[in-house]
């Protein structure tokens, strides 16, 4: 029998369905929502979910640990894990105690072996009686692997500590297993007399995560599901959504204790993590790659500035269709759509905006509540459009006449992909004559053809002057975050341009817009663009007018 596919859905309260002849469940998590119903969300500072947030300590002395304890409570933080087998040398009885006495949180012993994943490499009796001693010495919880757990259960059998909480636990650093794997195993980790239910499993691809969240959903037991890795990062935020007993969040960006772990600050201020609720609705950038977008930021602040129900992802994904498929809940309402799938998007939607299908091209998918359907916009080509022309009229905001001053100019895109599509669309619309310049001349060649201009090959782009005052338009990747020394362009071409745009915004001045403003030429950024597109985009998720000054207010402060 293959693996049952995970299908979200919201036709009962938490409900599941199996139904045989699709060979997929069909799960949900919230009451029926009524058609754009984004409700607001709860006063800041309450808590709308009972996740714990717990920060790993991992240090090589017990002082250096204790600060990070300190540190972790400052910042917010629930409980801490001890990873115990992080010190260098370790005195159970003095060491536990030392932690025990300075409490300043809940505390978590994890003494974690080498052959579960942690650093432990030593005697296997000596390191059960650590945690033994933990509990004895008052430990709040300890974490036991499932391999060992039954043997751990019959030394303590008699015994009572009260205070302490036993996590059992099973990690898989390679794949994240079926559902019904998944079901076995917590069943199980049940079976040893677990207070805690642990699984940890590694995410191969995003929608792997969703088995996951209908494990975590129908628990009977505290329940902590975590997928490890970048693919696996929604697992990390949604658990609060979804009921997982706790999530893991760093004190640092990059120390982790697994892959994938977002920051303590990250939960608590870019995810609004106390917030999420059962009806949370969610949101995200579809990319890959996608850890460079700033939509995260723009949209968490936003909604957490208006009140809006809400939660914004980045959403690594490989295969678009399969992601579509899989998230198909009205949970999951609405989606930018980045590099490289803004094509593909497209195809996966059930009805296209007009401008969008002349584009071939979608950046934004709105699920309808009304029957679920997936509609694809494009605001890319507005975004960039109306960026440009601000820059050529020499103002932010608007525009006050209805001749475009792209009308008559010639307009040079280099790039044939979804944002190149909307800029020579948008450029041509204008009344400008479009020249596209791009890497893979066929594909320069189908876009030019498409909208009626003219291609050419990127590498000739250096020698292409027919006349001064041009407008250029970058619109691939070159010059991003970290290749930031590169440019698609040599400088001394760029003095035959008036006004030079770059889509990429991470740096904000891409080395492209350095030499073209050296050269003389007024610059438009990809932030101007990428502000442009996020209105639309807002528009089209809330069925509301964005707070433009809003975002530019939060896009001044990154
Ligand atoms: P896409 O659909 O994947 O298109 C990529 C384009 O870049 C293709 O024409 C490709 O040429 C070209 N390209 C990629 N790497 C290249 C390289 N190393 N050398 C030369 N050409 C290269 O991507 P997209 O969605 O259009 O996005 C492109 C860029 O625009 C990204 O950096 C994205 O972040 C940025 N963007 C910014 C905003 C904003 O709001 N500021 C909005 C949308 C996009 P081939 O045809 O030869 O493959």
């Amino acid at each position: 029998m293959q693996p049952a596919r995970v299908v979200f859905c919201d036709l009962d309260i938490l409900c599941i369905k199996h139904t045989p002849s699709q060979n997929s469940f069909l799960i949900s998590i919230n009451p029926m929502d009524s058609p754009n119903a984004l409700s607001t969300a709860p006063a800041a500072g309450s808590r709308k979910n009972a996740t714990l947030i717990c920060v790993p300590i991992m240090g090589e002395s017990v002082e250096k640990m204790e600060i990070d304890v300190d540190k972790a409570k400052a910042g917010g933080a629930d409980l801490v894990e001890i990873r115990l087998d992080s010190l260098k040398t370790f005195d159970p009885y003095r060491d536990l105690n030392a932690f025990i006495q300075h409490r300043s949180l809940p505390l978590l012993f994890t003494y974690r072996p080498k052959w579960e994943g942690g650093m432990y490499d030593g005697d296997e009796n000596k390191r059960l009686d650590a945690l033994r001693l933990a509990m004895e010495l008052g430990a709040d919880y300890i974490d036991i692997e499932l391999q060992v757990a039954h043997e751990f259960y019959d030394s303590i059998r008699g015994k009572t500590f009260n205070k302490t909480k036993v996590i059992v636990s099973s990690h898989n650093y390679q794949l994240t297993p079926s559902i019904e794997d998944l079901g076995n195993l917590v069943a199980r980790i049940q079976a040893t007399g677990a207070d805690i239910v642990k699984i940890a499993t590694t995410a191969l691809d995003i929608t792997d995560v969703a088995r996951m969240f209908q494990i975590m959903v129908h628990s009977q037991v505290p329940f902590i599901g975590l997928v490890m890795g970048d693919r696996g990062l929604i697992s990390r935020i949604l658990s609060a959504k979804f009921g997982g007993y706790l999530t893991f969040g760093t004190l640092e960006s990059g120390v982790v204790s697994a892959p994938g772990q977002p920051t303590l600050k990250d939960l608590l201020y870019l995810y609004n993590l106390r917030q999420l609720a059962p009806d949370t609705k969610v949101f995200g950038i579809i990319g890959k790659p996608v850890g460079h977008s700033k939509s995260p930021i723009l949209f968490n602040e936003v909604f957490k500035s208006i009140g809006l129900n809400g939660v914004y992802l980045f959403l690594l994904v490989d295969d678009l269709a399969n992601f579509l498929r899989t998230y198909s809940s009205t949970d999951f309402v609405g989606f930018s759509v980045t590099i490289p799938h803004k094509e593909t998007a497209l195809k996966c939607c059930d009805e296209v905006d007009p401008v969008a299908k002349s584009i071939g091209a979608v950046n934004c998918i709105v699920r309808r509540p009304t029957d679920g359907k997936l509609i694809g916009y494009n605001t890319d080509y507005v975004g960039a459009i109306t960026a440009i022309e601000n820059g050529l009229r020499g103002k932010h905001n608007g525009s006050s006449t209805t001749i475009s001053p792209l009308a008559g100019k010639l307009f040079v895109v280099i790039g044939a992909g979804g944002a190149g599509k909307a800029l020579a669309y948008g450029a041509k619309a204008k009344g400008a004559r479009v020249v596209i310049a791009n890497r893979t001349y066929d594909h320069a060649r189908k876009l030019a053809y498409a909208i009626g201009g003219d291609a050419l090959a990127l590498a000739d782009l250096d020698n292409y002057h027919p006349e001064d005052g041009m407008i250029l338009a970058n619109t691939t990747s070159i010059g991003m975050q970290p290749k930031v020394d590169e440019t698609p362009v040599s400088k001394h071409a760029l003095k035959y341009y008036s006004l030079v745009f770059d889509a990429v915004y991470t740096p904000k001045i891409t080395r492209l817009l350095k030499e073209a403003e050296e050269s003389g030429a007024t610059i438009v950024t990809g932030l101007e663009m990428f502000m442009g597109q996020a209105y639309g985009q807002y528009e089209n998720f809330t069925g509301l007018p964005a707070p433009k000054e809003l975002f530019r207010k939060i896009m001044e402060n990154y």
